[in-house]
């Protein structure tokens, strides 16, 4: 197939090479407070090659891209969809699935967009990466820059978990601790990137985050045979729930299904800009974020206007649930199904909780679970103690 970027705001597209990060025409319209502008998505013009049935994983890989030769020697994707039998029958919902992407080789979904922005670093002979992340996206960065041989650095806020930052560091990145917010991390990085140049690979603003990150929904979609009707999403910055739309889009424009699942964006009540401005029409002034689930606390949310238009778009809707249910579900998840998940990805359990009445015992629903539960063990010891 053929890509280019394309600008969702003013439709100009750009060839995929590197310096290209958000629209040039748009990105100077991004008001103070409010998400960035010119978000750049990645279009593919033509049909894959290999078909979902026979060929699964190179059906796929002809969604991205960069060539296959260039990706590092790492198994990432592939994530096992899986049935939980026991909160099947304490749920009442015969067909609910897990996409279990705690099995990345980091312990995240991060990975899926590290593994693209390392391959095309590795198309272009780049050496240096610049992340700036509340976590995993740098001890993603970190770690499949560590298998692909790239210099890995990253700028996080000190306030981070801890394991996350080890992971970083065990990988061999150099970690710049920022006495702040993600938001001012994120605001270093780019500094630091147009000063001494490297590849940005902060999510949103390097569009190939949200390509690489489809990948969940052409494997979901490769699994079941078909698109789910419900698929749960925690959302931060909204590039996870971004790429997913991009890949069930993807599927519906080259006729490989007639529908778009139903995706709900789960959202914690202290960090919840992107449901909020669901319901409000666009986005308000920021609310400082403070939720246990760090992985979705952002104040002002990175790939907003994507998703925003994708859950317009699409009819998607917004679940905004407490800390509280946050890390009951946690609980729930880990004792009823053997998966220990961080409560950024617990957070589905709760929205599922809320909804699960409305949805349909036979409906086929997937829980996306993003981010292994060893990664933050001191937001786990808060859910023992309720
Ligand atoms: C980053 C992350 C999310 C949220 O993804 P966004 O693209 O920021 O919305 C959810 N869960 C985990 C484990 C993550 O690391």
């Amino acid at each position: 197939m053929k890509f280019y970027y394309k600008c969702l705001e003013c439709g100009l597209t750009y060839d995929i090479k590197p310096g290209v990060y958000l629209c040039p025409a748009c990105k100077n319209a991004a008001a103070p407070g409010r998400p960035p502008r010119g978000v750049l998505e990645t279009v593919c013009e033509g049909s894959p090659e290999s078909s979902p049935q026979t060929n699964p994983v190179d059906f796929i890989h002809n969604f991205l891209p960069v060539e296959k030769e260039f990706f590092p020697p790492v198994p990432v994707g592939g994530t096992p969809l899986w049935q939980p039998e026991n909160l099947r029958n304490l749920l009442g919902l015969k067909n609910l699935y897990i996409k279990d992407d705690t099995a990345n080789p980091t312990g995240s979904l991060k990975d899926r967009a590290s593994y693209l922005v390392a391959a095309f670093a590795r198309k272009y002979g780049i050496k240096d990466i610049v992340v700036a992340s509340t976590g995993n996206a740098a001890s993603s960065m970190a770690g499949i820059g560590a298998a692909a041989g790239l210099n890995v650095k990253i700028f996080i806020p000190s306030s981070a978990p801890k394991a996350k930052r080890v992971q970083a560091l065990q990988y061999g990145a150099e970690v710049n601790l920022v006495d702040g917010t993600y938001d001012l991390a994120f605001d270093k990085s780019i500094e630091y990137t147009i000063k001494n140049g490297g590849l940005n690979r902060n999510t949103a603003y390097n569009p190939l985050t949200i390509a690489g990150k489809k990948t969940a929904a052409l494997e979901i979609y490769t699994n079941l045979g078909r698109v789910p009707d419900h698929v749960l999403v925690p959302v931060g910055d909204g590039v996870i729930i971004g790429g997913l739309y991009r890949g069930f889009a993807d599927l519906y424009e080259k006729g490989f299904t007639d529908k778009i699942p139903v995706i709900y964006s789960v959202q914690a009540e202290g960090s919840s800009a992107v449901n909020r401005a669901l319901d409000n029409g666009d986005f308000s002034d920021p609310v400082p974020s403070n939720t246990i689930a760090d992985s979705i606390s952002v104040d002002v949310p990175r790939n907003g206007y994507y998703a925003l238009s994708m859950l317009k778009k699409y009819n998607g809707k917004g679940i905004t649930v407490s800390d509280g249910e946050i890390l009951s579900a946690q609980k729930m998840l880990s004792s009823s199904t053997g998966l220990f998940a961080e409560p950024s990805s617990a957070s589905v359990l709760a929205g599922l909780l809320r909804i699960r009445e409305g949805i349909g015992e036979n409906a086929v629903t997937v829980m996306l679970v993003t981010g292994s539960g060893l990664k933050d063990i001191d937001g786990a010891m808060k859910a023992l103690e309720i």
